[in-house]
């Protein structure tokens, strides 16, 4: 069976899938998405990607455009035609297909698109020796809270990492403070032992893989500082590492070009690594 997407209702092959052009989306960047990891087969944490998507859509005022366990039915059934062992499940949902016009059309239906996609395993150089990042000013609005697919910023972002030889850029606020990576959270490690990540406010997308790893964190007693660091701070600290869905935990190893610590993936980012990823065979196991 070729590759399938879901559209608006129906399973079309991924390769003339489309939408009207004038799909909200597609000129107002009017939506929200989520991508949610698949390991084996098994959904990574659905139940929080969920809640953030009918979060993001709240706050948009958009309707969910089918039940939430419809959603989940859907998600199962592309994943399973598509046999989808290691990848993801990227949803995203449009206030609809209107005439162009800013104001909210009446009556248009929700648009939703699901995709999946397969995925290599984790590149082993990035995870022994650890990735560099760059700063680069944050240019974003002031609503980062909301999985919003208005990415032009995180977009330029990402290219000029690219462009730098680096893996991720950090946004940096104007006082001077690390908000997050294009598509990642950012945390450090610092020279005190203090172990931070900034604090979830409209600043930054709260990632579920933050969200995740924090709750592990506690559980496991270690302690963990939910606050804003500066681009300084960073450059000094002594580990520093990022996290998403796709990047579950990943050492950075260089901050703009100078080396964090000793150069090396640090030994507490290892073991919060090793700690998500027995938290995602655990979900594999109980898919
Ligand atoms: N910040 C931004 C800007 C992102 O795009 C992402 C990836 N969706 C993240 C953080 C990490 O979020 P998650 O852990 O939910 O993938």
């Amino acid at each position: 069976m070729p590759r399938q997407a879901f559209v608006n209702g129906r399973y079309v092959p991924h390769g003339s899938a489309a939408v009207h052009i004038e799909d909200r989306g597609y000129q107002f960047a009017d939506g929200v998405y989520e991508v949610v990891p698949v390991v084996q087969g098994a959904l990574i944490d659905e139940a929080p990607h969920l809640d953030r998507l009918e979060r993001s859509l709240c706050e948009l005022r958009i309707a969910m455009p089918m039940t939430r366990q419809a959603l989940k039915l859907v998600s199962r059934e592309l994943i399973r035609r598509n046999r989808l062992s290691r990848g993801f499940l990227y949803m995203q949902i449009t206030r609809g297909v209107a005439p162009r016009d800013h104001k909210f059309p009446e009556g248009a239906k929700p648009a939703l698109v699901m995709i999946t996609r397969q995925m290599k395993p984790q590149s082993h150089q990035a995870l022994t020796e650890g990735v560099g990042v760059i700063s680069i000013p944050d240019l974003r609005w002031n609503r980062c809270d909301i999985k919003s697919v208005s990415l032009l910023p995180n977009v330029l972002g990402k290219q000029e990492a690219v462009e730098a030889g680096a893996y991720e850029a950090w946004m940096v606020d104007p006082q001077g403070r690390v908000t997050e990576g294009t598509s990642t959270n950012a945390w450090i490690v610092t020279q005190d032992n203090e172990l931070v990540t900034r604090d979830a406010s409209t600043s930054i997308l709260n990632g579920i893989t933050r969200l995740r790893l924090l709750d592990l964190i506690r559980r496991d007693g270690i302690t963990v500082s939910e606050r804003a660091f500066s681009i300084e701070e960073a450059r000094q600290a002594r580990e520093a590492f990022i996290t998403s869905s796709s990047n579950f935990v990943m050492p950075v190893t260089r901050i703009d070009g100078q080396p964090v610590g000793n150069g090396h993936p640090g030994l507490l980012t290892g073991k919060l690594r090793e700690a998500y990823l027995g938290f995602v065979e655990g979900q594999e196991e109980s898919a």
